[in-house]
């Protein structure tokens, strides 16, 4: 895998921030970018590492404390701890992923006036399959590895998880109506900060739709029960939708384009 190497030396020590709804795929794409040797890094496991690493610390005092009333950790304490984590040797030599962080425009704001990145590469998915993906077909994940399934992507035996041997289970959160919530936040919250990304030049898109004229081969598209899916992208249009290798084998073509 010669190819595979070059790209890894490519894009060792890029910082990248994937940006995306709820249900786009980050986690999968995480894994991709993970498989090149960047570090992921996400909220919840910077602060468990720093509590774990460095208990006597005054952050991770007050984190603790928060967390064991089950509150929400306050900017002023996640966005310090996920910088000095973005700031140890591993992610300075072979580079990150930030997962799903920052959430607001308030944390951003804080993190990107410190932290500098190379791309901010945005999952852009049709907002149909956004709950089509999770609810209609059935989302569930392991409890072990937190590998994601559904009905596009099935374990080999139902139930256990092709990765780990785990036992795999739905969400109970997963339903239409939480769904939805979760994208209003997003739009209002998260999606809010993309302009200030964008006046930075550094926002990449990453569609996961396919274009009909596009040759691409079945083993590439997204499934159901056997028949190539289309999604509804509005105003009476569908489209066809890559699948996990597809989207690994765009995600690894567009970061050789772009550093290699
Ligand atoms: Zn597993």
């Amino acid at each position: 895998m010669e190819d595979l190497n070059q790209l890894k030396a490519a894009v060792r020590g890029k910082r990248i921030h994937l940006f995306g709804p709820p249900g786009c795929g980050k986690g999968n794409r995480s894994k991709d970018l993970q498989a090149l040797g960047l570090v992921h890094v996400a909220s919840g496991g910077a602060l468990r590492a720093k509590v774990r690493d460095d208990p006597d610390s005054e952050l991770s005092k007050t984190a603790q404390e928060i967390m064991k009333r089950g509150e929400l950790v306050p900017d002023e304490i996640v966005v310090p701890v996920v910088m000095e984590h973005l700031n140890k040797p591993e992610c300075k030599e072979n580079g990150f992923i930030l997962d799903g962080f920052p959430r607001t425009k308030a944390q951003a704001d804080l993190l990107f006036s410190q932290v500098d990145l190379d791309l901010v590469l945005l999952l852009d998915v049709p907002r149909s399959f956004l709950i089509f993906g999770v609810v209609g077909a059935n989302r569930r994940a392991c409890v072990s590895c937190a590998s994601g399934y559904s009905d596009f992507d099935p374990p080999k035996v139902e139930g256990v998880c092709d990765r780990c041997g785990g036992t795999i289970v739905q969400r109970a959160d997963d339903t239409a109506e939480t769904i939805s919530k979760r994208l209003d936040g997003y739009d209002a919250e998260t999606r809010a900060f993309l302009p200030d990304l964008e006046a930075r030049g550094i926002v990449e898109v990453l569609p996961i739709t396919v274009a009909d004229d596009d040759d691409v081969g079945e083993s590439r598209l997204k499934t159901l029960l056997g028949e190539v899916y289309r999604v509804d992208i509005g105003d009476g249009g569908t489209a066809r939708m890559l699948n996990l290798d597809g989207m690994r084998e765009r995600l690894y073509g567009f970061l050789a384009k772009k550093f290699m």
